[in-house]
């Protein structure tokens, strides 16, 4: 059966189309406001409010910032939903055992 190997073989291809276009854009995704998973607690920029480890907070790479969901929605940040955040609504919508 070819199957496998074929699907193994789109699989790479899909993989390195990813990258590359993350390579063409890196400037473009790096600028950009992003509501993603916080990995570490931090403080939102504007509030100061405290932002869990875990939870949702809205961050741009370059310059650094990040900001908490009520403090981007108020200041009319320009913000996208991360490939993080979906994994993780995808995780927490899926019960885990089926
Ligand atoms: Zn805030």
């Amino acid at each position: 059966m070819a199957y496998k190997q074929n699907n193994r073989v789109a699989k790479q291809k899909k993989r390195a189309a990813i990258r590359r276009t993350k390579e063409q854009h890196s400037g473009t995704i790096a600028g950009r406001y992003y509501l993603t998973i916080s990995k570490r607690q931090s403080h939102c920029v504007m509030c100061d409010c405290q932002i869990q480890k875990g939870g949702e907070s809205v961050y741009r790479h370059e310059p650094q910032s990040v900001l908490c969901v009520p403090c981007a929605q108020s200041s009319k940040v320009d913000w996208r939903v991360s490939t993080r955040w979906e994994a993780a609504r995808v995780r927490k919508l899926t019960p885990a055992n089926t």
